[in-house]
């Protein structure tokens, strides 16, 4: 089936007299008539439901839903998108584990690696989103377990080579995992291109109407864990019965460790009632990613020629420097996010965000009403002067992320914002 079916129909199959929608499971606990049957669940000798921080059937579905959309065996909802990059990276590394990411990434997901993880224990190098095969080849070190990469950041909106970090990670037999948010699989599948785990927050354009918090970690299947170095996949796990991963769960290894074991103890679980939010947003993806796409670039080519700004980045502008890579790895369109540095330095910047009426100033991004942030002073004002310019963030730099009203509104509503500055 293509992605605009998967959207609506994935996941969810109900039998006779079953509900049609996608029921909320909104219970903690599940009942057995035998303490045997419930023994050989917590053993993962039989499959089944009896706590929600472990496995929820609504969660389950939208999972589901997600591992279709993304081509992959199998997915994990989390509690948000922090929680799916925390467990992306902790499901194969420990302290003393060495991994290389992206220098160009959310900033929540730079702190989570820079600070809590570091300080954890785990070692993090972060290179140019632009680097070349030669350069990223100089940051493997005999204890790198993965690579970190989003395909279109946020908010520098740097396209990634995705081939080109999934080669040079295979061939240090590492995985490449992909923060796929901002493209969503609607608009690139990295998977296709050779990446290996796929996490998202939800949060996002996935949910799409800013509603729902959640992340999602997506298992490809494609990685071979016993080629590398991954005991935790590949040796026996005392806190079940000595089960092998690899073994007996063969190309769902990596996605079954997430659910059974840090699940369980880290208690990150999406609530069923965000899940439910989450899938009536997913039914509408693909519809409403053209439609941000398509204003987005109204809106960036309008931009484009205005006097009071000084530069847009959009990767769907000609001018842009990652449009040959956009057009080769999300033809359809990359996002409904726009970056512009407005004239007249921060101070322009904040003017023209505060003269907008339509597009309100929200931390949030993506959904379906225009918003705007200020990054520098906002989701990256604990960054460094050396981090901002590393993360692409200029003073002026301001987060416009279109929506699906009216392009004529959005840009009626810019223009009139723009006097101010
Ligand atoms: C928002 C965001 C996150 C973090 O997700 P939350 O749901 O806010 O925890 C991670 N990656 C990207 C690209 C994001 O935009």
């Amino acid at each position: 089936m293509k992605i605009d079916t998967l959207c609506v129909q994935a996941g969810y199959e109900p039998k006779n007299s079953e509900p049609r929608v996608l029921p909320i499971v909104q219970s903690t606990t599940f009942a057995y008539d035998s303490a045997e049957t419930m023994g050989k669940l917590f053993d993962l000798e039989e499959a089944g439901f009896f706590y929600t921080r472990l496995a929820n059937p609504t969660l389950d579905t939208v999972a589901k839903k997600i591992a279709a959309l993304e081509g992959g065996v199998g997915a994990m909802l989390t509690a948000s998108g922090q929680a799916a990059s925390l467990i992306s990276i902790t499901n194969i590394c420990k302290a003393g584990d060495h991994v290389i990411a992206s220098a160009a990434i959310y900033g929540g997901t730079f702190n989570l690696f820079n600070k809590t993880l570091r300080d954890l224990g785990i070692d993090f190098d972060f290179v140019s989103p632009t680097s070349t095969a030669d350069e990223l080849e100089k940051f493997f070190k005999p204890n790198t377990k993965a690579v970190f990469v989003e395909t279109v950041t946020n908010p520098s909106l740097d396209v990634i080579d995705i081939e080109l970090f999934a080669n040079a990670a295979h061939a240090h037999r590492c995985p490449l995992i992909v923060d796929n948010t901002f493209a969503t699989p609607v608009n690139c599948r990295p998977f296709e291109w050779g990446a290996d785990i796929v996490v998202h927050s939800t949060s996002k354009y996935m949910d799409g109407h800013a509603v729902a918090l959640g992340g999602v970690v997506v298992d490809s299947g494609n990685f071979d864990w016993t080629q590398g170095d991954y005991p935790m996949l590949t040796t026996p796990d005392e806190t079940y019965h000595g089960v092998v991963y690899t073994e007996q769960f063969g190309k769902a290894a990596y996605i079954t460790k997430c659910c059974t074991h840090l699940m369980r103890d880290l208690g990150c679980q999406q609530s069923p009632q965000n899940a439910f939010l989450l899938n009536l947003g997913l039914d509408t993806l693909a519809l409403r990613m053209e439609r941000h796409c398509a204003n987005a670039l109204k809106v960036a080519k309008y931009l484009e020629g205005h006097d009071k700004v000084e530069s847009v980045n959009f990767p769907g502008l000609e001018s842009n420097p990652y449009y040959e890579l956009a057009q080769k790895y999300m033809p359809k369109g990359t996002c409904g996010v726009i970056s512009i540095c407005i004239k007249g330095g921060k101070e322009g910047a904040v003017r023209f965000m505060e003269g907008l009426k339509l597009a309100k100033i929200v931390i949030h991004v993506a959904d379906a009403r225009t918003c705007v942030l200020h990054p520098a002073s906002t989701t990256h004002r604990q960054l460094t002067d050396e981090q901002l310019v590393d993360a692409g963030i200029a003073p002026n730099m301001v987060r416009f992320s279109v929506g699906i009203e009216d392009p004529d509104d959005i840009i009626e509503d810019i223009a009139q914002a723009l006097e101010c500055v």
